[in-house]
């Protein structure tokens, strides 16, 4: 098994976890963005958002992840906003090739993105 965030999801390397439940778990980002910067990572290994299928259970796994992001932003006390981003692919800056969405807070975020 190669793959980093399936390691994490594994148990295999640590990893500072704020949330799980049998779809997903969240954790912090090694290198923080934003004063609140997590990843919400499927337990299922999916290499981006690209790699994902039409089928009810991919669609409901993608609202899952959202609705994950909305939960824990609530108990991270984002009540003045937050980012959710999903990078995914070459020109969309991904790196870990595992589907994850960043949750982004704690400070006024900037548009357009670099
Ligand atoms: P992306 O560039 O969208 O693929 O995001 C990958 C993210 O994973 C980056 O923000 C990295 O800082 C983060 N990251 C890499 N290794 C680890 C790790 N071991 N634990 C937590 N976050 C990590
Ligand atoms: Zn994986």
């Amino acid at each position: 098994m190669e793959c980093l965030f399936c390691k994490i999801v594994g148990g295999d390397i640590p990893a500072a976890k704020v949330f799980e439940d049998e779809a997903a778990i969240a954790f912090h980002d090694l290198h923080p963005q934003a004063p609140v910067h997590l990843l919400i990572v499927p337990r299922r290994h999916i290499a981006s958002l690209a790699h994902m299928g039409g089928a009810d259970e991919d669609k409901a796994l993608l609202g899952r992840l959202l609705d994950a992001a909305r939960r824990i932003a609530a108990q991270q006390g984002l009540a003045h906003g937050y980012r959710a981003v999903v990078n995914t692919g070459e020109d969309g800056g991904q790196t870990v090739s595992h589907l994850h969405l960043h949750l982004l807070g704690g400070r006024a975020m900037e548009w357009p993105p670099g």
